[in-house]
């Protein structure tokens, strides 16, 4: 996978090594995530409360699965070894495994591309998800953020297909640009925008499509236990 699907596939990023000071990368690069729309979770074991009011954990071990799908490092190389051991030993395997810019190593990806892990290094998370909106408008960024935080309020899972979604919310973008609202993509309008607000994205139909049928009839938002 591309760092641009990567992106757009996963919605949760754990940071190990988050800063509770503001001006460090540590902090700052979460943050902007988190502004972003990302589901943040900060590991630092010298927390004694919530940093950027995230959940906030000192130990690796003590992070739900449920989110483990991108671990981001802000440590040493010479650390990332250990970092990795203590994953693997407490069955904490994410989908990704991400070493910021400077830090590298060949021991991350041997451990864990057999597991099954998308191993990156040596790349800045923010730099990367900056590169894939520069391809857009900030129409887009905010959608992208708006049905990010909207799935995760509502328990729903997003497209895991990153170019199906990247597709609808371009579209949902366009018709925000051409309407002035988040107009279906999948439903004609009728020009008439007293009948038309029922399609304005989130529409009045989409739970009971999820319910139904596993997702909504664009295939935005979906149960995630109907995801395969
Ligand atoms: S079908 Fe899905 S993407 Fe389309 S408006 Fe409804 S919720 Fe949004």
């Amino acid at each position: 996978m591309n760092l641009q699907h990567i992106l757009l596939r996963y919605h949760t990023v754990v940071f190990i090594g988050c800063s509770r000071h503001p001006g460090k990368p540590s902090y700052d690069v979460p943050r902007a995530m988190k502004d972003h729309g990302f589901f943040v979770v900060c590991v630092n074991p010298l927390a004694e409360e919530p940093i950027m009011n995230a959940p906030t954990y000192r130990r690796i071990e003590e992070v739900p699965d449920k989110y483990l799908e991108i671990v981001d490092v802000f440590r040493p190389s010479r650390e990332i070894p250990l970092i990795v051991r203590h994953l693997i030993h407490h069955g904490k395997v994410p989908k990704v495994f991400w070493m910021q810019e400077g830090i590298r190593s060949s021991f991350a990806k041997e451990a864990l591309s057999p597991l099954g892990v998308e191993v990156v290094e040596d790349r800045c998370i923010l730099k990367a998800y900056l590169s894939l909106l520069s391809r857009r408008d900030e129409v887009y960024a905010s959608i992208l953020k708006f049905v990010r935080v909207y799935a995760r309020a509502r328990g729903y899972a997003l497209n895991p297909d990153p170019e199906k979604l990247d597709e609808i919310v371009l579209a949902l973008a366009y018709n925000q640009r051409t309407h002035g609202y988040r107009f279906c993509p999948c439903r004609p309008l009728s020009g008439n925008f007293e009948e038309d607000k029922k399609k304005i994205c989130p529409c009045v139909w989409h739970e009971e499509e999820i319910k139904r049928d596993g997702h909504c009839r664009c295939g935005l938002f979906w149960n995630p236990e109907r995801l395969e």
